[in-house]
């Protein structure tokens, strides 16, 4: 596939979790992604905006649509991006682009409280560790235990990648 293929596909998959992509040439900082200025979110209309190109990033734009769909907090409150990262991950796969998440995993930083619970053999100091200095074992730790938090906190449905903010019959957020 090429960019523009896994431009529709993702604009799809957002439409299907009940959001849209609004294609924006200028977008406001207020909205704009800290890492990225062709992307932004208004996280209340569920919108994500892209200025596309065609080099653009397309986990990037993964990482936008966990904070629309799998965080119950505004972007600018949410403590850590951790929490849905599990999500990411799923998306990803449904996007075909799991070897792009991961080679973008590599420069992540996992926080020490996870590697003190989850790989407690490999960490125990006390600042967080690039996942590509992590060891196999490590890694492959991280690796199951976001696929596993993310079916428990109910981020991942069958595999899938679902929305969180679904609306009730009373017309408020759950
Ligand atoms: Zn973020």
């Amino acid at each position: 596939m090429d960019n523009c293929d896994y431009i529709a596909l993702y604009c799809k998959l957002v439409e299907a979790l009940g959001g849209k992509v609004r294609p924006h040439s200028n977008i406001p900082e207020a909205y704009r992604s800290p890492f990225d200025r062709t992307m932004g979110l208004d996280y209340v209309k569920k919108e994500i905006w892209v200025n596309w190109f065609p080099g653009t990033d397309m986990i990037g734009l993964i990482h936008e649509a966990g904070h629309v769909f799998a965080s119950k907090i505004p972007p600018n409150e949410v403590e850590s991006d951790f929490v849905f990262l599990g999500w990411e991950q799923a998306f990803a796969k449904e996007m075909g682009l799991y070897n792009d998440w991961l080679d973008s995993l590599q420069s992540y930083w996992i926080p020490w409280q996870v590697l003190h619970e989850i790989t407690p053999w490999a960490y125990s100091g006390q600042g967080d560790i690039e996942y590509s200095d992590l060891d196999d074992r490590a890694q492959e730790a991280i690796l199951a235990y976001l696929e596993a938090t993310a079916i428990a906190s109910g981020l991942v449905v069958d595999g899938r990648a679902v929305s969180i903010r679904e609306v009730s019959a009373a017309g408020s957020e759950l």
